[in-house]
């Protein structure tokens, strides 16, 4: 067999160059993306694998094509090692993407038109809880809850009684840009309080949940959902887990409901994840995560940003760029050309538009892989602060971009792919 690289080179050197390109970037810029991370060769060789080629629709031993009894084990194995890493009942394994997830627990539990209640996406919630724009909002009937506006942080009380009011038939609790705890007893109680069912979505603290860095919503919620490509470190794919009254329902929504064949190299892949998250090293590696984010946020602040909710106490914070004077569109392209990636986004009651934004969401799951600590975040915050102080001045962000190439080298993620 030849080295795969080697052999798409010889077919497509475009494609190549742009792989190649892209490892460089990785390995060469300081990577602050919350829902990014870099996923291990072992995780990148299962997907990169044959498996690609099998048909599966179906589930282990229920297939509709032959051939499948050695793709069964990796799916079986998958399942198997994703229930004992998260203490479930049952697990699907096949949703191509988180929203894939989201869209078959939805069809799993509701009627089109059903109530259900979600987090503001203005304030950290998922296109995939309402958006007016995304399937969810245009199918079912969303009731949003949004944070405090002294405090920032979810107020249960304030969900309670919205809950009370309207009377959903679903709660999902979750987010994609949440710097806090969430409370997933909480929740389980209002939805008891109202006969709503609990469904979580994970996606971003998968990793620190499975790793013990945040608490698990597995024994509240009657539904899971969770992207295992963010905290979690694995293929860029989701997973459903439930309560064993919800298996055949969730199994029957994803296959024949929403998907047709199952990405059998990306759930051999996820297989792989799973395993790797269960070993000692992963509950060190998640509780650094946490550790690095409250450095970063620590240094941040020290530099005189504003962090919404006053700290984090997970692998992502938002930042209030304000005192600074820039936006969040400003600062993610002056941090960008000093080869620092970040994503603007909507800090609660933010008077910019969505496409401009009041902050930065920042996440530490990436540069925790590449094997970096307190000591780098610190530095880390420096460079930030350095760049959005002069956004304009092309000397500041070549120094910046230096800077951070330099320190980017002692912490390569990728040595192995850099040719
Ligand atoms: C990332 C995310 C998703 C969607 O994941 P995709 O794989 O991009 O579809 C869903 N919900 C939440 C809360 C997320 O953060």
């Amino acid at each position: 067999m030849t080295d795969p690289l080697a052999a798409l080179s010889a077919v497509d050197p475009q494609i190549a160059d742009v792989i190649q390109r892209e490892v460089d970037r990785q390995n060469t810029t300081i990577q602050l993306i919350a829902s990014e991370n870099f996923t291990s060769p072992a995780v990148l060789a299962a997907q990169g694998s044959v498996l690609t080629n099998k048909y599966s629709e179906g589930y282990p031993g229920k297939r509709y094509y032959g051939g499948n009894v050695v793709v069964d084990e990796a799916e079986d194995l998958a399942r198997r090692r994703v229930c004992e890493l998260f203490g479930a009942d049952h697990a699907n394994v096949q949703p191509h993407s988180g929203a894939n997830a989201n869209m078959a627990a939805y069809l799993a539990l509701l009627e089109p038109g059903d109530k259900v209640m979600g987090m503001r996406l203005d304030q950290g919630g998922h296109l995939t809880h309402g958006s007016p724009v995304n399937f969810s909002g245009r199918l079912y009937e969303f009731v949003a809850y949004g944070v405090d506006d002294e405090t920032e942080c979810l107020d249960y009380d304030v969900i309670r009684a919205l809950a009370g009011a309207e009377r959903p038939r679903l709660i999902v609790a979750g987010a994609t840009a949440y710097p806090r705890t969430i409370d997933f007893a909480a929740f389980r109680e209002i939805a008891d309080e109202v006969g709503a069912l609990l469904m979580v979505d994970a996606a971003h603290i998968a990793g620190l949940i499975a790793g013990g860095a945040h608490p698990s919503p597995v024994p509240h919620a009657d539904i899971v959902t969770f992207t295992t490509h963010k905290t979690l470190r694995g293929p860029r794919a989701g997973t459903i887990l439930c309560r064993e009254q919800y298996a055949a329902a969730i199994d029957k929504a994803v296959f024949p409901g929403l998907q047709g064949g199952p990405l059998m190299h990306v759930i051999a892949a996820k297989a792989v994840a799973f395993r790797m998250a269960a070993q000692p090293e992963f509950r060190d590696y998640a509780a650094q995560i946490v550790v690095n984010a409250r450095a970063l946020a620590d240094g941040l602040a020290d530099e005189g940003f504003r962090i919404v909710s006053g700290g984090t106490d997970n692998h992502l914070m938002l930042v209030d760029l304000r005192p600074f004077g820039v936006t969040g569109k400003v600062a993610q392209e002056a941090l960008d050309a000093a080869g620092i990636t970040t994503n603007k986004n909507a800090i609660p009651n933010d008077p910019e538009k969505p496409f401009v934004t009041s902050g930065l969401r920042l996440g530490t799951a990436a540069v925790t892989t590449a094997g970096m600590t307190e000591d780098q975040m610190a530095e880390i915050a420096g460079l930030i602060a350095r760049v959005l102080r002069a956004p304009d001045d092309a000397g500041v962000i070549d120094e910046v971009r230096d800077a951070a190439a330099a320190l980017c080298s002692k912490f390569v993620p990728y040595p192995d792919l850099d040719h």
